[in-house]
């Protein structure tokens, strides 16, 4: 039986529809959720997800999960939490500008990190070579594992019970995952899709095939101009890069320019602040401006057909595409292989690395139920209960693990 809507004395308003655009998500079409619920007196279905996601386990643990510099180091660096809650702001206001519906985006922006693991792509990248026998690890196919299976609070099912839409978002945040024939695309061409998402998909038809909803390509962009901009931001205060490294990175190198002009004598804080903000607001109006265009020259009325476009609808245009990738191409030497980051990075890859192979070795040593779980079942299922162990912890939690079974924990500073 569908679970009963609350019983209220007063007269509650109707839900408030968004204005929508046609290419919109409408919440009153979702494909709703594989648990039937009664629909909620107060709020849509996207802001029942939203809100289902911010009550998680796994979003509470974002706070102490690394995404580039590791927390305990400075206290004003990027956690998984911040990065995701600026993802949500930028998602909300690229959705609300292109007329959808902003909760869905806000959702999907406040999910998409929820697979990632301790100690960000290094743990990732640990996980992907231990799990390399039993399907390897993904962290798209984690998040879905998060929210259809492992929160473990509600009554009536494992998972979070989301809407199709959300589950949709979340498997297609990098794009289709398999072509029209079911050909893997993109990363997914070398090792298949995870079996997670195929699993999934046999159940409940993802349509991994076609594009997500534009709130979810909102929200995938949102991620790209968060990272983009506060990896810069981090690293500059961090002393790992400094201005004059950024004036030959095309784009940012004008802004600082535009500041230095507009603002000579400016101190260093303020200035990290005026590029960071103009970065933000000149890529979330490309974004506006670029999907706009797309949408009305592609003439999308429905977001079925947003849905079956061969490219993006929500996109950067040519030129800060091109910008974007100059970014990531002046990051990834500059910043994430930083000589300071590298030898952080080993020791927490020795971490995480020393964890899996103990626990597959004694599986007595995990905690609760999970050790006998791990005992009575085979080796493949057995490193599936030790991956998702690991990747669910906190830095500090796989840390402290080290230090209980090992006696000793490397300082990540
Ligand atoms: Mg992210």
């Amino acid at each position: 039986m569908a679970d009963q809507a609350t019983a209220s004395a007063v007269q509650l308003p109707a839900v408030p529809a968004p204005p929508l655009a046609p290419w919109a998500t409408d919440y009153r079409r979702s494909r709703g959720r594989l648990f039937a619920e009664a629909p909620s007196a107060t709020r849509t279905e996207y802001q029942r997800d939203r809100d289902r996601i911010v009550h998680s386990t796994a979003f509470r643990r974002l706070a102490h999960k690394t995404q580039v510099f590791v927390p305990m180091a400075v206290d004003h660096f990027r956690t998984r939490l911040t990065h995701t809650i600026e993802v949500a702001q930028i998602a909300r206001a690229v959705a609300r500008s292109l007329g959808l519906d902003d909760d869905l985006a806000e959702a999907l922006a406040l999910a998409h990190d929820l697979g990632h693991t301790p100690f960000g792509h290094t743990g990732e990248d640990v996980l992907e070579v231990c799990m390399k026998p039993w399907g390897g690890f993904d962290h798209n196919a984690q998040a879905l594992r998060i929210v259809t299976r492992l929160e473990s609070r509600y009554a009536r099912y494992d998972g979070l019970n989301l809407t199709w839409e959300m589950l949709e978002g979340l498997v297609k945040h990098n794009g289709p995952l398999v072509d029209r024939r079911g050909a893997p695309l993109a990363r997914h061409a070398k090792k298949g899709v995870p079996a997670d998402i195929l699993e999934h998909d046999a159940r409940q038809s993802l349509e991994l095939w076609s594009y997500a909803s534009a709130e979810a390509q909102a929200a995938a962009l949102a991620d790209d101009i968060a990272y983009n901009t506060h990896d810069i931001d981090d690293a500059l205060r961090a002393g790992l890069i400094d201005f004059e490294a950024l004036r030959g990175v095309e784009f940012v190198g004008d802004l600082l320019r535009e500041v230095e002009t507009q603002h000579p004598g400016l101190d260093r804080q303020r200035t990290i602040h005026e590029i960071t903000r103009r970065l933000i607001t000149r890529f979330v109006e490309d974004v506006i401006a670029e999907s706009l265009r797309r949408l009305r020259e592609h003439d999308c009325r429905s977001a079925a057909e947003v849905r079956g476009q061969s490219r993006p609808m929500v996109s950067f245009s040519p030129a800060l595409e091109s910008a974007d990738k100059a970014i990531k191409g002046f990051l990834f030497p500059n910043v994430y292989r930083h000589p300071r980051i590298v030898v952080i990075r080993k020791n927490a890859a020795d971490v995480v690395e020393h964890l899996f192979d103990r626990f597959m070795r004694d599986p007595t040593l995990l905690p609760g139920g999970r050790a006998q779980a791990a005992a009575e079942c085979s080796e493949a299922e057995r490193a599936r209960i030790v991956c998702d162990y690991i990747a669910g912890m906190t830095d500090r939690y796989a840390l402290a693990e080290h230090r209980r079974l090992f006696g000793h924990a490397p300082d990540l500073q």
